[in-house]
């Protein structure tokens, strides 16, 4: 059962130290009520105290972790309905599912283009996270035997898909004790489904064909069983009603602490969808709410990339804008006579500027000033990114030792920072680049 704000604030030790960023223990308090904050940011807790606050500090939604090495993913853990309200915390993982019926070359293929597949924006590596591999054949020996294939090719983290429970072992002993997600435990066969995934150290997907209702008395006996990582599958399909269930399952999980129903969600978006097309504006729909795991029938970089951007998109902290170290760039292997410019520190600004800078082939320094990761104008607006900020980030960065001339192009959108800069910079000549990263190679090609 939920403690209150003021319930938990009794625990707490009443000092208002601010140790935990909040000015006083009650406001502490009322945030971790709120599924805002973790119990650790109080350094003074008791041992009692935190016994008695577990249930109130453990996340609504129970973190599941999958595979292993360094594909393991987890999913789970999200406090919020809304990403404004704080942040969603981990990305949906992304699963491409095939049959065991599918020709070897075919499954070879798929499953080598998907372990191959990984793209970078703003920084970030995006891959999918997982292979779904369906016992269609319903045998047990063919299916253990595509696992181990599949295995051969990838140590992407598996989801198990049979309805089959010697199929599941047989499965789970090919697949290299890479913590799986067996699929599916029902009313008919939770039992069993438990001592596999027990056995198996696996998570387990609980499907309910009788609604929530259902699930939630599902979820209790395996969790009386000793299944505790648990991922859920509401059933519904077409995406209307799926919506509505991944929705109200969230409420469920945040609003009204139901543990029970306080785990991820795997969703299948192809199997309501007619076409690729509308399977992918499913999955899209299941990423932004609220889906823990997406396994699509199609894989195709087309597609998966604006997937994986969407995902990323909604996954950032929109309290922490995504931003590069400060320093010094090189491109094309700068001499101590290449141009030398300044953007600031926000990914998107400084990958378009790179990007640019990159694919001209010409040689240039790029000095990247701490404008606390906001884009050029935005940061010169709020005053981060003025000419005292550049002045410093010559001077403390050295880049005056590494060319032999002193001339510094900042971005044309902050054109009127030159005068003031040259002041800052005694000697210093600044010139006015272009105000979009696009025209920054025809404007040092015309450059004198
Ligand atoms: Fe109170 Fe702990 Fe926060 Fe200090 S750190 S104000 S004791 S809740």
């Amino acid at each position: 059962m939920a403690l209150s704000g003021l319930e938990i604030y009794k625990l707490l030790p009443k000092t208002n130290c601010k140790a935990c960023g909040f000015p006083t223990c009650l406001a502490f308090a009322m945030k971790l009520a709120a599924k805002q904050v973790e119990l650790d940011a109080c350094p003074y807790v008791s041992q009692d105290a935190k016994e008695a606050l577990s249930a109130a500090s453990a996340p609504p939604i129970r973190l599941v972790k999958l595979g292993a090495g360094d594909r393991e993913f987890q999913v789970g853990n999200e406090t919020v309905m809304f990403r404004h309200e704080k942040t969603f915390f981990n990305k949906p993982g992304l699963a491409l599912r095939v049959k065991d019926t599918e020709a070897a070359e075919s499954l070879a293929a798929k499953v080598e283009a998907v372990n191959a597949y990984s793209v970078e924006r703003v920084g970030f590596h995006m891959t999918f996270n997982a292979i779904a591999i369906e016992n269609a054949s319903g045998d047990p020996s063919k299916f253990g035997a595509t696992v181990q294939a599949i295995r051969a090719k990838t140590n992407l983290p598996f989801v198990l898909i049979s309805n089959n429970v010697d199929a599941l072992k047989a499965a789970v002993a090919k697949e290299g004790g890479n913590k799986p997600l067996l699929y599916a435990a029902t009313t008919s066969n939770w039992e069993t489904m438990a001592a596999v995934a027990k056995a198996a150290n696996a998570s387990l997907a609980v499907r309910s064909q009788d609604g929530l209702d259902e699930l939630a008395d599902l979820t209790k006996k395996l969790g009386d069983a000793g299944v505790a990582e648990l991922v859920l599958d509401p059933g519904s399909r077409d995406m209307a009603r799926s919506l509505a269930q991944l929705t109200q399952l969230r409420r469920l999980a945040l609003k009204k602490n139901f543990r029970p129903l306080g785990f991820p969600i795997i969703t299948f978006p192809g199997e309501a969808a007619d076409t690729e097309e509308a399977e992918i504006v499913a999955a899209a729909q299941d990423i932004a709410k609220y889906a823990g795991i997406v396994v699509v029938d199609h894989f195709d970089p087309a597609v998966a990339y604006p997937l994986l951007t969407l995902r990323l998109n909604i996954f950032t902290d929109p309290q922490k804008p995504i931003s590069v170290d400060p320093g010094i760039y090189e491109f094309n292997n700068p001499k101590p006579d290449s141009p030398l410019l300044t953007t600031t520190n926000f990914s998107l600004t400084y990958f378009s500027v790179a990007g640019e800078l990159d694919s001209s082939g010409l040689p240039a320094w790029l000095l990247v000033c701490d404008a606390e990761g906001l884009s050029v104008l935005t940061s010169w607006a709020a005053g981060k990114f003025d000419a005292e900020t550049i002045a410093k980030a010559v001077k403390s960065t050295g880049i005056a030792d590494k060319i032999n001339h002193k001339k510094l192009i900042i971005p044309g959108h902050v054109a009127v920072l030159s005068g003031e800069l040259e002041d800052e910079l005694p000697g210093w000549e600044i010139q006015v680049g272009p105000r979009e990263a696009v025209d920054i190679p025809a404007y040092l090609k015309l450059r004198k």
